[in-house]
């Protein structure tokens, strides 16, 4: 061994720094390598500490249909398909057209008063599928205020005739499906654990909607904040994939009586300070331990939203934004004063009161309140409501979004510090189980 040693070293070394010296030199080397080792390990090591379990008894349909565009029935949508492609009857499954070769964006819509024509092709039905022989082949262009904005999506395409319109679904994988939604729901700079435990919302948030959908309804979820933002295969980067691959099969559940069971995994923006218990933003949900509220959160201080500033409206547009959404609130007349009638803990706004020029009043919730107004100029239903003549104030606002469940800037600060998706989840929805549903 020595020898060896001296010829590393060089006699020369040996000899200038001593035998003993040189024993501590070569102790010194050998723990720092086995320090090194070890730190090599724990970085190499995955950061869930937390693991979800698989084996839940709960069994799931996977196949998600997303209602693209709103609910209202469109006119003038035009669509491609990138392959070869067949298009069948929605609800007898017959073949009603095939085509060999792609086809390029082709508005789609009622043909006279039976049937459905995409671009010259008329096709002999009102309800079809259109199925592509590759996958993400579909592309729809969605009108905006910019114009047509082309989304590609995976799965297929189902096209219902409504009246003069058509209503366009978009059926696929609920994993393909989160691809195309945790970019809808983050910024690309979360970190990865972030995207992980958003993934296992997501996917409960649809399956839970899948599950509950009520007979004769075409769709299980919306593709906007309504529901959960889906841009199809555009949002499908590194990021979002790793995080849907990760956790593929994941969902939350809770211990409904013996049963574990999916929940609507509600999640919000910004909590801005406290949790809100679910049946104040739904008056008709059950209040079930996971959505319970009362979970603090100050983690969420990073966002843009922790705290607002004064948003003034005028009571003429306070008026005409509720009564669109409530054509009943009408008959009070001009909104002239706003009287929260419940608030919880931290200031949220349970129940509003809306009183009329004439006295006349009605009461709403405070979420359909806000969301009436505008949910982008009202952050939150946490707010302070002063009268300035012609208008409101709405002051000392705090979070952004209905703040149900999961905080996603809390979340993201608490995945930079080090914690796990399967802990993140536990923390936001109190006795919940993260736990593999398929494999
Ligand atoms: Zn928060």
């Amino acid at each position: 061994m020595f020898p060896k040693f001296r010829k590393l070293l060089g006699t020369d070394g040996l000899q200038r720094f001593g035998l003993i010296p040189f024993l501590f030199m070569a102790l010194a080397l050998v723990t720092l390598l086995f320090v090194g080792c070890l730190r090599l390990m724990e970085w190499n090591r995955p950061r869930d500490v937390a693991r979800a379990e698989s084996a839940s008894g709960v069994s799931v349909e996977r196949d998600i249909s997303v209602r693209l565009m709103g609910r209202q029935p469109r006119r003038d949508v035009q669509i491609a398909v990138t392959s070869a492609f067949s298009i069948s009857d929605a609800r007898s499954d017959r073949p009603v057209y095939q085509s060999d070769v792609p086809i390029g964006l082709s508005i789609v819509a009622p043909f006279r008063k039976n049937g459905i024509s995409i671009g010259h092709r008329t096709i002999d039905s009102n309800d079809v599928i259109v199925t592509p022989v590759r996958d993400a082949s579909i592309v729809v262009a969605k009108p905006t205020r910019r114009g047509n904005v082309p989304h590609t999506y995976r799965g297929r395409l189902r096209i219902e005739r409504r009246g003069d319109g058509l209503c366009f679904t978009n059926l696929v994988d609920v994993e393909s499906y989160l691809y195309g939604v945790l970019r809808g729901e983050l910024p690309r700079s979360f970190h990865s654990e972030a995207f992980k435990t958003q993934a296992v919302a997501a996917r409960t948030y649809v399956l839970y909607q899948k599950r509950i959908a009520s007979p004769g309804r075409t769709f299980d979820v919306l593709d906007h904040e309504g529901s959960q933002m889906y841009i199809g295969v555009r949002g499908e980067d590194r990021i979002a994939v790793r995080a849907v691959d990760a956790t593929r099969g994941e969902v939350c559940l809770w211990n409904d009586n013996e049963e574990l069971e999916l929940f609507c995994t509600y999640y919000s923006s910004t909590c801005g300070g406290l949790s809100q218990p679910v049946n104040y933003f739904r008056g008709s949900e059950r209040n079930i331990p996971p959505l319970s509220g009362n979970v603090r959160c100050t983690d969420c201080y990073v966002s843009p939203y922790y705290r607002w500033k004064s948003v003034r409206v005028s009571k003429a547009d306070v008026t005409r934004r509720i009564v669109e959404n409530y054509p009943s609130v009408k008959r009070i007349g001009r909104i002239t004063r706003l009287e929260p009638k419940a608030k919880t803990s931290d200031g949220r706004v349970i129940r509003i009161k809306l009183v009329g020029a004439g006295g006349l009043n009605e009461t709403l919730m405070g979420e359909d309140f806000r969301l009436s107004v505008g949910s982008r100029v009202l952050k939150s239903t946490n707010f302070m409501i002063a009268d300035d003549g012609d208008h409101f104030v709405f002051s000392n606002g705090r979070g952004f979004g209905h703040g149900v469940g999961l905080c996603q800037y809390g979340m993201e600060t608490k995945a930079a510090r080090g914690m796990s998706y399967v802990d993140i989840l536990a923390a936001y929805y109190p006795g919940s189980l993260v736990r593999r549903v398929y494999d």
